[in-house]
């Protein structure tokens, strides 16, 4: 039931005094977003002013906007490297932050083939948990009763190493689940997992899918809604209730743990609820053994009434395939967030995907934005650099690549995130997330760019050399309407001799080598979460990457400046591709992976 009005917020009733204060919270953020921004960037420059990193500006203990505007460069994480490594090293100088950096956070960029590593502080766990806390409060506004029943959210933690200097680098996430944020969280109504912290937080993800899915299953009737970080995580978690379905019941059935599971506390923590009950197990055959599985999300949680998962920007090319299992459920996308900072949230979580906008919390960190476009633009003259615009000063309908000032010690770092303003709520604009820049292929939380596949198809290609063959074109395609997902090359050969036209095992082998050349979260993805499926090569005829231009120059493109798109995903072109393909060859074994990071 809502509180009373003395509570009551712009944005809706909210659901209990807890929320009422969050709400109040985010009203309070995006009324002032400008003085905040303004106090988040003097506090930052003040507790840093010591680093080696601003002394090399000669701020000389300014921390206004102007100075710092006219004295620190825009960067990216190439300028950083040579600081990040000294702190990899063991470095404890205060070099980006004052306070001591408490591990690196392995983000899904790359950087020479490996994640990029973002330095962060004990205290931004403080920042994260506080956006996670305003997500509920908003969420409540629109679906009521959530406080009845359980969330099922698939969660994974991943590996983690240490760097030469002894710090653990690992994913944001598998950070914060492993926090005592996460793990002693105090006991919410409106917030309760039918995952057991236990099943979390076990790095095998065979067993930690299996007996989180397990809980849901036992828990069908509490459930109101399903989740995953993003759309491929929760299709990966549909694909696994396929292939292990009847193991599944069998312990349903039983009330026993499938011997697979052999983590010791998840195993003592199921012990405490795993009983028989046959006439779930029988449902659950029933439905599971059916040919067809549309609508099988709400077949087995009947209760749901929205699924928690992000299929804005890259996540985007699932949401036909979400719609088809879940029945066409709303897709809720909460909120927007990187290793380098937590960034806002969605006040209206029930929108459509393609409405999707995100309000950027001006206390995460300092916000600045490039005009993103035509060199032409407001913001790019030939003379002087592009000028950078403040939160609140972005532009309604214009486009921007997010930059940001951390407390972790980022300086007006380049995310490459490219965002759209939508609109404003009070003065802290709303943005709808267009891409991110430079990335061609992504199917889970890889992200390949186009220098990426130019250097794996090179690679690949020398295998060819033995048969006097080369690859004259190539264009690639996320294939999802497999899970997992995979990445398909298009190649044109040209056979100089027909005699010697490279076997199947060496077109095999070529796909292999593709994959050894590429970064390692897609090498990860496909070895140890098993959500990115084999390559493929796809040879079409030779002359069909020049039918390719006639159609594009019949659409209008220009002959002069065409060029060959290195990814496509318009159906006419995927048609035409696949029409002239005559051979198809996939990788025949798991490229290397391991944790450890290659020195750089
Ligand atoms: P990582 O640093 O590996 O966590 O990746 C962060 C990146 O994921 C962001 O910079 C975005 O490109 C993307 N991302 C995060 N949240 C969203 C979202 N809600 N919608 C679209 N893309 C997102």
């Amino acid at each position: 039931m809502a509180v009373d009005s003395v509570l009551s917020s712009p944005l809706g009733p909210p659901a209990c005094e807890k929320d009422a204060k969050a709400l109040q919270f985010i009203e309070e953020m995006t009324r002032n977003a400008d003085p905040v921004q303004e106090n988040v960037l003097a506090e930052i420059l003040t507790r840093n002013a010591q680093t080696e990193y601003l002394q090399r500006f000669k701020l000389s203990g300014a921390t206004d906007r102007q100075t710092f505007k006219s004295k620190l460069p825009m960067i990216t994480y190439e300028d950083l490297q040579p600081d990040i490594q000294r702190i990899a090293n063991g470095d404890r100088s205060s070099i980006l932050s004052a306070q001591p950096i408490s591990e690196f956070l392995t983000s899904s960029g790359t950087s020479a083939g490996e994640r990029k590593l973002m330095p962060t502080i004990r205290e931004e766990l403080d920042r994260r948990q506080m956006l996670y806390s305003l997500l509920m409060p908003v969420m409540n506004l629109y679906v009521p009763g959530l406080d009845k029943g359980k969330g099922l959210y698939f969660l994974f933690v991943k590996s983690e190493t240490k760097t030469p200097g002894g710090l653990l680098a690992r994913p944001v996430l598998t950070s914060y689940y492993k926090s005592d944020h996460f793990k002693t969280r105090p006991y919410d109504p409106y917030n309760v997992y039918t995952s057991p912290n236990e099943t979390i937080l076990c790095a095998d993800s065979f067993q930690s899918m299996y007996s989180q899915m397990l809980c849901g299953l036992y828990e069908r009737h509490q459930v109101l809604r399903v989740g995953a970080v993003f759309a491929s995580g929760l299709l990966r978690a549909i694909r696994f209730l396929q292939l292990h379905w009847p193991q599944l019941t069998h312990d349903i059935r039983t009330g026993t743990l499938n011997p697979k599971v052999t983590d010791p506390s998840i195993r003592e923590c199921m012990s405490r609820f795993l009983k028989p009950v046959p006439e779930l197990a029988q449902v659950l055959d029933s439905e599971c053994s059916k040919e067809n599985w549309e609508g099988i999300i709400t077949r087995i949680w009947p209760n749901t009434k929205y699924l928690d998962v992000i299929v804005t920007g890259a996540m985007a090319q699932y949401i036909p395939t979400l719609d088809y299992y879940s029945g066409g459920l709303p897709l809720a996308c909460t909120m927007y967030a990187s290793s380098e900072c937590y960034f806002g949230l969605n006040l209206n979580p029930m929108s459509k995907p393609s409405e999707v906008s995100y309000t950027i919390m001006p206390n995460m960190a300092y916000f600045e934005f490039l005009p993103h476009g035509h060199p032409n633009s407001p913001g790019f003259t030939r003379d002087s650099p592009p000028k950078l615009v403040d939160l609140a000063d972005v532009e309604v309908g214009r486009e921007y690549e997010l930059v940001i000032t951390t407390y972790a010690g980022l300086c007006r770092y380049r995310v490459g995130d490219i965002l759209r303003v939508t609109g404003f709520h009070n003065s802290a604009p709303q943005f709808h997330f267009v891409r991110r820049k430079n990335v061609l292929l992504s199917i889970d939380a890889d992200k390949t760019d186009e220098a990426e596949l130019q250097k794996a198809v090179d690679n690949a290609s020398q295998l060819l050399r033995e048969t006097n063959t080369s690859v004259v074109e190539y264009t690639s395609y996320a294939d999802t309407k497999s899970i997992p997902g995979h990445y398909v090359i298009y190649w044109e050969l040209l056979v100089k001799d027909s005699a010697y036209s490279p076997s199947d095992e060496v077109l095999a082998q070529c796909c292999l080598a593709m994959e050894e050349s590429l970064n390692s979260v897609y090498r990860q993805s496909r070895v140890a979460d098993n959500s990115i499926g084999p390559l493929e090569i796809r040879v079409v005829k030779s002359g069909t990457f020049e039918e390719l231009m006639d159609y594009a120059i019949s659409r209008g493109a220009s002959i002069n400046q065409y060029k060959v798109p290195r990814c496509v995903s318009f159906s006419p072109i995927m048609e035409l591709l696949d029409s002239r393909a005559v051979s198809t060859h996939f990788s025949p074994c798991l490229p290397h992976w391991t944790p450890e990071r290659r020195r750089c």
